[in-house]
């Protein structure tokens, strides 16, 4: 499957008068970026953008280049943070590497989900701002985690997909259809699929 690479995407919206990266890099995201490189995190070069390359998603690591790209939130710095602090736990656990390796199921798309956010909160506290992931925060998204599990299992079912990556497009897609909400989804999906 081609995908366009990040950097690439940000150059093509600078060809058409978008600016889209922020500069310079607000501080506080900077200090976790220097900080981390600092750790010997493998990553490579850091976006800071006006807004997501791709729809509801707050920031992503590619591994095949090691580039990180994260949405500002100006009103909303910690939400940032937090985004950067989970690819740079990405990056982490996947160095760059021209053949990522690719998770085979859904529940192992997952776990290693489970485990990024475990592990940004540990890089969090490592660097002297835990206070961006807090110990109930991360109770909170191992909590999502556990609900986006079942609903990417039961959109997989509804659909005939067993590839995790069509599975998260599939998920995301109808999460647009119904306004954004897990809950709306999860009526839908939890439904369809246990009366099939
Ligand atoms: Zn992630």
């Amino acid at each position: 499957m081609f995908i366009l690479r990040a950097k690439d995407q940000i150059d093509l919206a600078e060809r058409i008068g978008e600016h889209l990266c922020v500069t310079p890099i607000p501080p506080m995201l900077a200090n976790i970026w220097e900080e981390a490189k600092g750790m010997g995190n493998p990553a490579r070069d850091l976006y800071v953008l006006t807004r997501p390359l791709s729809v509801a998603t707050d920031g992503n690591y590619e591994a095949q280049t090691g580039d990180i790209w994260v949405v500002f939130h100006p009103q909303d710095l910690e939400r940032s943070a937090e985004a950067l602090l989970h690819e740079l736990a990405h990056a982490e656990r996947q160095p760059p590497t021209p053949e990522p390796h690719i998770p085979a199921t859904i529940d192992e798309d997952w776990d290693e989900e489970a485990a990024t956010f475990t592990r940004a909160a540990e890089l969090a506290q490592e660097m002297g701002c835990g206070a961006v992931i807090p110990p109930a925060r991360l109770d909170a998204q191992l909590t999502d985690v556990e609900e986006l599990r079942e609903l990417h299992h039961a959109a997989a079912q509804l659909f005939g997909i067993i590839d995790p990556f069509l599975a998260r497009s599939t998920y995301k897609a109808l999460r647009l259809a119904a306004g954004r909400s897990i809950r709306a989804v999860a009526c839908c999906l939890l439904h369809q699929t246990s009366s099939s």
